[in-house]
C-alpha cells in the first residue's frame, strides 16, 4: 500500500484513525452505541497483521457471540487476505476452549473432554444434591448452579470462596462442599462446564507460569469487544495474557453493560487505566447508525440513569432527521404479533429485505407469538440465540448417543439414552450402575463393563447392556474411518433410535423422525465429530441459513453489536420490560439495566424503531392487565409519535384486571423433558444404603477382602468371599448360592 491508504484506515474519522493506527500500548476506547467501535477492531486487526512484525496467531482478538467472531473474521479477510484465518479470533469460551485442549491434562481433563450444557449441569448438581440427602425443593438445583456459576464468573474455585461470602449458607452452609464435589464429578465424567473453560485457564496460567509465559509470549497483540460485559474470570484471563507487553486495546460502551446478571462487571472499565497505567483512552462520539431522531430518542432514556461514565452521541451533520419513534398501545398479544408481522409484509412489498429487520424482545418466551404470526404469513424468519434446533429433545438424544461414542466416560450422555429406545435396562438397573459408578469414582461406561462381568444385574439386563456396549464399541471404531454425518446415520439406525420414533404414533413423531433426518446432513459439513460436538456446545446463535432473506427474532441481549434498518421492540409494559425481576429485587441497580437494554434496543435501529405495548396479555392461560413501560415515558416526546390507530391511549382499558401472582414463573428455566429428564430413576439412596453413602466421598476405603471373609450384600444376604480379583469377588452367598458381584456391594460383616 505504498503511497495509498489501505481500505481499512479509508473514511475513518481522526478518533476512530488514532485508535487503529496506535497499536503498540494500551488503549481503551470508550463510546457509545454505533461510533464504530466494533469497526475500529476491525480495521486494527488488518493494521497489525499488515504493519506490524507479527504472525497471525500472534495476535488474540474476544468477541462477545461466535457470530461477530465470524463477522469479524470475514471482514479482516476482505481486507488483508486469508492471513486473518489464523488469527486467535473467538469468544471467550472458544479461546478457552482451544487452550484447554492443549493443556487440560494439567487439570486433570483427558482428550476428547465433553463441554456441558446447562440441562446436564443442572442433572449433574441435583444427583450430587440427592446422594447427600438435600431437600431439593428447599435448595433447587438452579440456585446452587446459579452459586456456583457465580463464583466461577469471579473466578473463584472452591478454596478460594471468601468466607463472608453469603452464598455459602446455602443447603445449610454446605454450599462450597457441594461445589467442590460438582467439580470432582465433572472430573470422573471428563467434563467441563462453560465456567471451567476460563477457570481452568486461570488455574493452569497460576500454577504454571510456564505455560502463562508461553501463551503471553505468543501473543503479541490483545484486542477486546464489548468489553462493558466482561466477567472478573474473563478480566483476570486479559489482564494475565496482557500484562507483560500491554499490547491490549479494549473497546466498549458502559451504557450498553447488560450481564451483570452473569457476573459482568462495569468496573473492569474502570479498572483497567489503574492496570494499564498510560493507557490511551479514545472517545468516539460521532454516531454511524442511527438517524439523529432515534439518537435522541435512545439519548433522552438512558439520561434517566444515574450511574453512567456520562457521554452523549452525535450525529452526522447534515443527516436527515428520519422518522419519528412510533409507540403503539394495543389491545393483546395476538394483536401486536399481527400488527409487527403485517408491518414486516408491507414493508417487504414496498422493497425492503427481512434481514433489514428484527423483533427484539425482552424475554425469550416472547418470540413464539411472532412465530406463530410469521409461520402463518409465510415470511422467512430466524430466532438468533435461542438454539430452537438443537435443544429439541429427540436432537438431544441424537447428540447424547454421538457424545457417548466420542467420549465414553461422558456418563450424562450414557444416562440419557441407556434405556432409549427401551432395551430393558429399567430403573433398577440404572441404579445399581449408578451406585457402582458413584463408589468407585468410575464413569457408567466402566461401572457397565464391570457389570456385565458380574451377577449384579439380572441375566436379561446384563444381556441387553452386553449388546449396547459391544455396539458402542463398534461405533467407536467406525468414528475415526466413516464422515461424521455416516457414522450418526449409522448409529441413529443400528440403535433403533430412529425406529423408535418411527413407530411413535403421537403426532409429532413424524417432525421428529425428519429433525433427525436434518441432524444428519447437518453433520455434512464437519469434518470430524469432534469438531461438531464443539459447534453444537459453543454455537447457538447461527440458527438460519445466512443467505437466506429473512427477519431476525431475538433477545434484546442477544441484539448486542448488531443493526437492522427497522427494529420492533414489543411488549414494553411493566413487569414484561422493566422485568419484574428488576422491579422486586435490588431496586434502582436493576432498573438502571434495564434501561440499558432499552438503550440497546434502540440503538439498534437505523432507520425506524417501532415501540409497542399492550393492556392485555395471557400469562400462563391467565389474562392480565398491563400498564405502559416507564420507559415509554421517558422518551423525549418531541422525537415520538403515538400511534393511536387502536384506540388504547387513554380509553383506560383494564382488560381482565386478574390479581398479579403469576408473574413468577415469566421466563423460568423451561425443563427440556426429554430422556430421563422427568421420568428419571429416584436417585435418593434407600435406607440400607448408608453404608456406600458415607464411603463414596473418597472412593478409595473400601475394606479389602480376602477369600474366607464373611460378607454382606444388599441384594443376595449373606456369604463367604471365594475369589477377589480387581474390585470383582466370587462369593459363596448362604442362600443364592456362587454368584459374582462388584466388590462395592458388599460389606465385611460385623465379627
Ligand atoms: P455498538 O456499540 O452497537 O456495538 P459500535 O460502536 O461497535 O456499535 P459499529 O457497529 O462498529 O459501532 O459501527 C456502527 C455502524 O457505523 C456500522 O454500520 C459501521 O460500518 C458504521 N461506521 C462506523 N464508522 C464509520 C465511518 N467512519 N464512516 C462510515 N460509517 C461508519
Ligand atoms: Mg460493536
Amino acid at each position: 500500500f505504498q503511497g495509498a491508504e489501505p481500505p481499512w484506515l479509508a473514511g475513518l474519522n481522526p478518533e476512530q484513525r488514532a485508535a487503529v493506527t496506535t497499536t503498540d500500548g494500551p488503549v481503551l476506547v470508550l463510546s457509545g452505541a454505533g461510533t464504530g467501535k466494533t469497526r475500529v477492531l476491525t480495521a486494527r486487526l488488518a493494521q497489525i497483521l499488515a504493519t506490524r512484525p507479527v504472525r497471525p496467531w500472534q495476535v488474540l482478538a474476544v468477541t462477545f457471540t461466535n457470530r461477530a467472531a465470524r463477522e469479524m473474521r470475514e471482514r479482516a479477510g476482505a481486507m488483508i487476505g486469508p492471513m486473518a484465518e489464523q488469527v486467535w479470533l473467538g469468544t471467550f469460551h472458544a479461546l478457552g476452549v482451544r487452550m484447554l485442549r492443549r493443556h487440560g491434562d494439567l487439570v486433570g481433563l483427558r482428550s476428547g473432554f465433553t463441554i456441558l450444557d446447562a440441562d446436564d449441569q443442572l442433572r449433574l448438581l441435583k444427583q450430587i444434591l440427592e446422594a447427600e440427602g438435600i431437600d431439593t425443593k428447599k435448595w433447587t438445583p438452579q440456585a446452587g448452579m446459579g452459586l456456583i456459576q457465580r463464583w466461577k464468573d469471579k473466578g473463584l474455585l472452591p478454596e478460594a470462596v471468601p468466607a463472608g461470602d453469603g452464598g455459602r449458607e446455602y443447603a445449610g452452609g454446605r454450599a462450597v462442599d457441594l461445589y467442590k464435589q460438582y467439580q470432582q464429578r465433572l472430573a470422573v465424567v471428563n467434563a467441563a462446564d462453560f465456567g471451567d473453560l476460563l477457570l481452568h485457564c486461570l488455574t493452569i496460567f497460576t500454577k504454571h507460569p510456564d505455560v502463562l509465559a508461553d501463551y503471553s509470549k505468543m501473543f503479541h497483540y490483545i484486542l477486546v469487544d464489548e468489553y462493558q460485559d466482561t466477567n472478573v474470570a474473563q478480566y483476570l484471563w486479559l489482564r494475565l495474557l496482557a500484562r507483560g507487553h500491554g499490547n491490549i486495546c479494549c473497546v466498549g460502551d458502559d451504557d450498553q453493560s447488560i450481564y451483570s446478571w452473569r457476573g459482568a462487571e462495569v468496573g473492569n472499565i474502570l479498572r483497567f487505566e489503574a492496570d494499564f497505567p498510560g493507557a490511551t483512552v479514545v472517545r468516539l462520539e460521532r454516531n454511524y447508525r442511527s438517524t439523529p431522531t432515534i439518537l435522541a430518542a435512545a439519548s433522552g432514556l438512558i439520561r434517566h440513569n444515574k450511574g453512567r461514565l456520562g457521554k452523549d452521541l452525535r450525529a452526522g451533520e447534515g443527516d436527515e432527521a428520519g422518522d419519528a419513534v412510533i409507540v403503539r398501545g394495543l389491545w393483546d398479544g395476538e394483536e401486536e404479533a399481527r400488527r409487527v408481522v403485517d408491518d414486516i409484509e408491507t414493508r417487504q412489498r414496498a422493497g425492503d429485505r427481512l434481514n433489514g429487520m428484527a423483533v427484539l424482545v425482552r424475554a425469550g418466551f416472547q418470540t413464539r407469538a411472532f412465530e406463530e404470526r410469521l409461520i402463518l404469513a409465510g415470511v422467512p424468519y430466524r430466532v438468533v440465540g435461542g438454539a430452537r434446533f438443537y435443544e429439541r429433545q429427540e436432537i438431544r438424544d441424537a447428540i447424547a448417543y454421538l457424545r457417548l461414542v466420542a467420549q465414553p466416560d461422558d456418563s450424562l450422555a450414557f444416562e440419557r439414552i441407556i434405556n432409549l429406545p427401551r432395551r430393558g435396562l429399567g430403573d433398577a438397573s440404572l441404579q445399581t450402575l449408578m451406585r457402582a459408578s458413584r463408589m468407585a469414582s468410575i464413569s457408567l461406561m466402566r461401572a457397565a463393563r464391570e457389570a456385565i462381568e458380574t451377577d449384579e444385574l439380572r441375566p436379561q439386563a446384563r444381556k441387553a447392556l452386553r449388546a449396547f456396549l459391544d455396539d458402542m464399541g463398534r461405533w467407536r471404531s467406525l468414528a475415526d474411518a466413516m464422515a461424521p454425518d455416516e457414522l450418526c446415520g449409522t448409529v441413529l439406525d443400528e440403535s433403533g433410535y430412529l425406529e423408535m420414533w418411527r413407530k411413535d404414533k403421537s403426532p409429532d413423531a413424524q417432525g421428529r423422525v425428519e429433525n433427525l433426518k436434518e441432524l444428519v446432513s447437518a453433520l455434512k459439513e464437519f469434518e470430524s465429530l469432534g469438531a461438531f460436538l464443539e459447534h453444537v456446545s459453543l454455537v447457538m446463535d447461527n440458527e438460519a441459513r445466512a443467505t437466506e432473506d429473512a427477519v431476525t427474532l431475538m433477545t434484546l441481549h442477544a441484539a448486542k453489536g448488531l443493526e437492522f434498518d427497522t427494529v420492533f421492540l414489543p411488549g414494553w409494559e411493566e413487569e414484561i420490560f422493566p422485568h419484574r425481576r428488576a422491579l422486586d429485587e435490588n431496586g434502582a441497580e436493576a432498573l438502571e439495566e434495564e434501561r440499558r437494554l432499552a438503550y440497546v434496543g434502540l440503538t439498534r435501529a437505523r432507520k425506524r424503531a417501532i415501540i409497542s405495548f399492550v393492556a392485555n396479555r395471557r400469562v400462563y392461560n391467565e389474562w392480565r392487565a398491563c400498564l405502559p413501560s416507564r420507559f415509554i415515558d421517558e422518551l423525549p416526546p418531541e422525537v415520538v409519535e403515538r400511534d393511536s390507530a387502536s384506540g388504547v391511549y387513554g380509553s383506560g382499558a383494564q382488560g381482565y384486571a386478574d390479581a398479579p401472582g403469576g408473574w413468577g414463573r415469566l421466563g423460568g428455566p423451561g425443563s427440556w423433558g426429554g430422556g430421563w429428564g422427568n421420568a428419571a430413576p429416584a436417585r435418593v439412596p434407600a435406607a440400607g444404603d448408608t453404608p456406600w453413602q458415607t464411603r463414596d466421598r473418597s472412593g478409595d476405603d473400601q475394606p479389602s477382602l480376602r477369600p474366607g471373609d464373611r460378607v454382606f450384600h444388599d441384594k443376595f444376604g449373606g456369604g463367604t468371599v471365594l475369589a477377589a480379583d480387581q474390585g470383582r469377588l466370587e462369593i459363596d452367598f448362604d442362600k443364592a448360592g456362587i454368584k459374582k458381584v462388584m466388590g462395592g456391594f458388599v460389606r465385611k460383616a460385623e465379627g
